[in-house]
């Protein structure tokens, strides 16, 4: 392995689990008008303390503030706008994994979530224009080259 790809590891990166605190916190307010770590847990079926643990890392990436006194959670500008961005990178991911790659629903979703948050900005705007291209014609590749029947001009 080259030693040049050690160099990518940053903390700043969301990890797939923590994107889903995103997702809870986002869905709890939307539905209820507010979040607490209470509810966070009981909705992804994890224990207080992981999520204490989550949350004290979302913060520090300033992605999700806790307003006292109530301890209600929401996202801030940032962190609707990295949810904003990685919910478009799953649509565009699983449309490809489905599309190109023939995945089956399941898998294309699966896959898809899992590395939804990885995607480079410049990445996923190839992936789309890849999907939004129309495809060549297929070519015939059995086919000769047709003999006309003239001398190459140029020769
Ligand atoms: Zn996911």
């Amino acid at each position: 392995m080259e030693i040049n790809r050690f160099k990518y590891k940053n903390k700043k990166y969301l990890t797939h689990s923590r994107v889903h605190y995103l997702w809870a916190i986002n869905e709890l307010n939307e539905k209820n008008g507010y979040a607490r770590a209470t509810d966070v847990a009981s909705l992804l079926c994890v224990s207080r303390s992981a999520v204490s643990i989550a949350l004290s890392h979302l913060k520090s990436l300033n992605l999700v503030v806790e307003e006292l006194p109530e301890h209600f959670l929401k996202l801030t500008i940032l962190g609707k706008k990295q949810l904003t961005n990685i919910d478009k990178n799953f649509t565009i991911l699983s449309r490809f994994f489905r599309n190109v790659l023939n995945l089956d629903e399941e898998t294309a979703t699966k896959q898809a979530c899992l590395i939804e948050h990885l995607l480079l900005d410049e990445v996923a705007k190839k992936i789309n224009q890849y999907l939004e291209t129309p495809p060549l014609p297929q070519k015939n590749i059995d086919s000769k080259p047709q003999k006309t029947g003239k001398k190459n001009p140029y020769v």
